[in-house]
C-alpha cells in the first residue's frame, strides 16, 4: 500500500504549523520522522490518521483521498499509536486490545475465538500477557503504550502510524517493540525522538524543522553531524 501527502498545509489561528509537506510511505518501508520538539511531527501524523484536517493539501491512501474512506475502511488500512497519554479508558487490558478487532467485524458482532487468539498473541508480543485482566487505567505510561501497540497489532492493518511509540520504555522494550513492528513487514511511519533508534530501524528518514521537510534520505545520508547540529540548532 502507499500513503502520500500532497502539499499539506495547516494553520492553527494565524500560525502556520505545516508548510507544503510532501511525503511518501510505500514499499513496506519503515519511514522515520525526526526533528526538534514543536517542528510539526505529531501534527503531520494527525493529518495522516485523520484527527486533523489540513487547511489545504491532500492525504491519499493508494491514490484515494483518505476523506473518501469510511472510518472502518481507514481502520483496516492503518493502526495508530498516538503520542499523548491514554490514562482515561475504564476498560480491561484485554478489552482494549480486542477493540483492535472492530474494523474486521459487523456492528454488534461478538468477539469470537479467533479474536481472542489474536488478542492474546498481540499481548504476548508486547510482553504484557500477564496484564490481560488488569484495568487499563491502573497501568504505568509505558505499560499503557505497549497495550496501545498491542491493539494496533490486533487490528492487523496494512500500515502503522506511530508517534514516538517507545518514549516511556526501557531500552530493552524499545528494541523489542520496534523489532516486532519491523518484522510485520508492512508500511510504517513513525515519529522518533531518539536518533540512534532512527538509525537502527528506518529505511528512510524525513527531517522536519519549523513545519517543513528539510531533508530526506537513508539514515546514513541524513544523520550527519552537520545536518543534525543544524536542525537541532547546536552551535
Ligand atoms: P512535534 O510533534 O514535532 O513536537 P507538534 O506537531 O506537536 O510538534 O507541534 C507543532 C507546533 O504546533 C507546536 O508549535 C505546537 O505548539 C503547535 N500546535 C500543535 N497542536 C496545536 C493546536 N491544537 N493548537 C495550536 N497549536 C498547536
Ligand atoms: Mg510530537
Amino acid at each position: 500500500m502507499e500513503i502520500t501527502t500532497n502539499d499539506i498545509e495547516i494553520y492553527f489561528g494565524e500560525n502556520q504549523i505545516l508548510k507544503g509537506i510532501d511525503i511518501n510511505i510505500s514499499n513496506k518501508q519503515f519511514i522515520g520522522i525526526i526533528g526538534p520538539n514543536g517542528s510539526g511531527k505529531s501534527t503531520l501524523l494527525k493529518c495522516i490518521y485523520r484527527i486533523l484536517k489540513p487547511s489545504s493539501g491532500i492525504v491519499k491512501i493508494d491514490s484515494k483521498s483518505i476523506h473518501e474512506l469510511t472510518m472502518k475502511e481507514t481502520a483496516k488500512k492503518m493502526g495508530v499509536v498516538a503520542q499523548h497519554n491514554y490514562h482515561n479508558f475504564d476498560f480491561s487490558v484485554q478489552d482494549m486490545v480486542l477493540m483492535g478487532r472492530t474494523p474486521h467485524k459487523r456492528a454488534l458482532e461478538r468477539d469470537n475465538e479467533e479474536d481472542y487468539k489474536i488478542m492474546y498473541n498481540a499481548l504476548e508480543k508486547v510482553g504484557m500477557i500477564d496484564f490481560a485482566k488488569r484495568n487499563f487505567n491502573s497501568l504505568s505510561g509505558g505499560e499503557q503504550q505497549r497495550i496501545i501497540l498491542a491493539r494496533a497489532l490486533a487490528q492487523e492493518t496494512e500500515s502503522l502510524i506511530l508517534d514516538e511509540p517507545t518514549n516511556h520504555l526501557d531500552i530493552k522494550y524499545q528494541l523489542q517493540l520496534l523489532d516486532i513492528v519491523k518484522s510485520l513487514n508492512i508500511e510504517v511511519v513513525s515519529a522518533i525522538h531518539d536518533l540512534n533508534i532512527a538509525a537502527m530501524y528506518c529505511d528512510k528518514i524525513y527531517v522536519m524543522k519549523n513545519g517543513k521537510i528539510v531533508a530526506y534520505g537513508t539514515p546514513q545520508e541524513v544523520l550527519t553531524e552537520k545536518l543534525i547540529k543544524d536542525v537541532y540548532e547546536v552551535d
